[in-house]
């Protein structure tokens, strides 16, 4: 987290958007298929897993006593949800959306914490993508509004060059406000719902590889980094099953012709790929 916040100070972004902490979505989904038969006196082992996912995070942070009490909210939440999964028996779609949206609540708090640590020279303003990222009821891949998340997202962001904007990836809601998820990987998707609601002049793209290669390059020694890609060779890859980005993240960048960079948190001097026309 503190690799992505350099390269956040370094970019000077508008709106950053975050992703769930490393393996905290997967460990969400396990604790909320524990939750249905554990025993009631389990669940809070449940949630102790998440926090201690975090530690790593927190021990390089100091937490303000209003950061502690959404933090703790947050767990009780987490807590009051799994509880009832547990009474009801079953896991609903609506219900582990819900249970995952979490992970990207927990990180970008911890995210704001961290700039503010970093005394960069704006205010950070944490927004909700519950509130901005409205889509149909279809849990666990819901399909966004573009025309309702362009109104929301021009009335609450501000270019004023003063403020730095924080929100979750991933997660949004329906007209009901129910918690939707845009399906696995879909942090990227998010920025690039943004990217074209705020016709953004770049979409910047962070991950743990420098950028699209022809196979994936923690699995495939040979795999070729491509420095160059059109928007619809990006997206026949990403159907392929090419794990960098998520298939519709193209889809509002190509609207609006805005050219994304896809470059490695690890290793962010590392040339990545661009995605233009
Ligand atoms: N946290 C979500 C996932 O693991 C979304 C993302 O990382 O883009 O799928
Ligand atoms: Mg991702």
């Amino acid at each position: 987290m503190s690799k992505s916040a350099s390269i956040c100070l370094g970019q000077k972004p508008l709106v950053v958007v975050l992703s769930a902490a490393a393996g905290v979505t997967n460990l969400l989904i396990e604790i909320s298929t524990k939750a249905i038969d554990s025993h009631r006196s389990l669940i809070s082992d449940l949630v102790a897993q998440i926090k201690s996912k975090h530690d790593p995070i927190i021990r390089n942070l100091t937490l303000g006593q209003s950061d502690e009490a959404l933090l703790e909210s947050l767990y009780r939440d987490l807590e009051e949800k799994l509880m009832l999964i547990n009474s009801e028996k079953i896991l609903s779609q609506e219900s582990l959306d819900y249970v995952l949206s979490f992970g990207e609540k927990i990180s970008s708090i911890l995210f704001c914490v961290l700039l503010k640590q970093l005394r960069i020279d704006k205010k950070i303003q944490l927004l909700s993508s519950e509130e901005i990222i409205k889509t149909d009821s279809n849990f666990g891949a819901a399909t966004p509004n573009t025309e309702d998340i362009k109104r929301i997202a021009n009335e609450l962001i501000h270019y004023d060059e003063k403020t730095l904007y924080v929100m979750q990836g991933f997660i949004g809601s329906d007209h009901l406000m129910r918690t939707t998820t845009l399906g696995r990987g879909g942090s990227d998707f998010t920025a690039a719902l943004m990217a074209e609601a705020l016709n953004a002049s770049i979409l910047e793209i962070w991950t743990d590889v420098p950028g699209v290669f022809t196979s994936d390059p923690n699995k495939d020694a040979c795999a070729q980094k491509l420095p160059l890609l059109s928007y619809s060779q990006a997206i026949k890859m990403a159907k392929n099953g090419a794990k960098v980005l998520h298939p519709e993240t193209m889809t509002p960048a190509l609207r609006l012709s805005i050219p994304i960079y896809v470059g490695s948190t690890f290793q962010p001097e590392v040339l990545g790929t661009w995605i233009r026309n």
